[in-house]
């Protein structure tokens, strides 16, 4: 192998700062976006084979000052090593809370949950579950109307902890639900000692339906999970007919996807539930 010549090395080490100049940068910026209001939520409808308008899942988006669209994939992953998810996470919460009062006012016909993304990070702080009961008592919502979406990172830390907590605000009246089911590490035993009332599909499973076999078969197993123990399940990232078709000649309770609607900001979602009135 031909070992790099000093400016190669050069080369290495500048890149490697700019990218750290700019992850800084970047932390700077997220620091600030919270005081500029430059996060909104938007919505993506989950709906059941019967087309009724089950639930919502509440979708953080970040402009930053120069207009540009930063996708969570990109800033929550900062956010949550910068410290900044849990100010980040109880807005995000503190808005869904808000709107479902909203709702309930404006298109009192849409009476599914709507899910908010809690990052592990989040989740794991000591204080968490009093700041998810303090937002409902705040706002005044039916705690049932609210689901929690985590993933099975949640658990890795400590279990005990973690299933203290959903048993005490699921005694609340919280919803919870399992999100990118089936991609984690952890074993389907936890499932019998968590009372959480969904399981979503992750998208990667349904991008290849049709095409993978071993996808359609961990779909259908994740349903038939669902349906031994009494679970809804969602599936995400539909796209085609094809996978709509599939999903729910499976029985699957709902889908979310960018064939029946992308994610919508608090007036379009609005709009939306309106045109699919039942
Ligand atoms: P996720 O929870 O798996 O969310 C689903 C992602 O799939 C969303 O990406 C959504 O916009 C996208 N999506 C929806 N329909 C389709 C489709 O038909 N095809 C494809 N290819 N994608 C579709 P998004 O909004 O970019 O969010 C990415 C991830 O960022 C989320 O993945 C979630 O893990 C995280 N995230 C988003 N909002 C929050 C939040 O408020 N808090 C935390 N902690 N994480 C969040
Ligand atoms: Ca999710
Ligand atoms: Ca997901
Ligand atoms: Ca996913």
């Amino acid at each position: 192998a031909k070992r790099a010549g000093p400016g190669e090395v050069q080369m290495y080490d500048m890149s490697m700062q700019v990218e750290m100049t700019a992850r800084m940068r970047m932390e700077r910026a997220l620091q600030q976006a919270q005081q500029n209001s430059e996060f909104a939520v938007y919505f993506q409808p989950q709906v059941a084979a019967s087309g009724e308008v089950v639930g919502a899942e509440v979708l953080l988006r970040w402009k930053d000052e120069q207009g540009r669209f930063i996708p969570p994939a990109v800033f929550v992953p900062l956010a949550e090593r910068c410290g900044l998810i849990r100010p980040i996470g109880e807005w995000v919460l503190k808005q869904a809370c808000e709107y479902i009062a909203t709702f309930n006012r404006v298109v009192p016909e849409f009476t599914g949950h709507v899910s908010v993304n809690v990052s592990a990070s989040q989740f794991m702080q000591t204080d968490y579950e009093q700041s998810v009961r303090r937002q409902v008592l705040d706002t005044g919502i039916n705690p049932s109307r609210l689901t929690l979406e985590i993933t099975e990172s949640a658990f890795i830390g400590d279990m005990e902890d973690a299933i203290e907590k959903i048993n005490s605000l699921h005694a609340f009246g919280v919803r919870f639900s399992i999100d990118d089911f089936g991609t984690g590490y952890s074993s389907l035993s936890y499932l019998r000692r968590l009372p959480v009332q969904e399981l979503k599909i992750d998208q990667a499973f349904v991008r290849n339906l049709g095409a993978d076999g071993r996808d359609l078969h961990m779909i259908r197993t994740i349903i038939e999970i669902s349906r031994y123990m009494g679970l809804d399940v969602v599936a995400e990232g539909v796209e085609t007919e094809l996978q709509r078709n599939t999903l729910e000649a499976m029985n699957c309770w709902a889908l979310q996807g960018y064939l029946l609607s992308p994610p919508l900001d608090g007036p379009a979602f609005l709009e939306w539930v309106r045109d699919h009135r039942q």
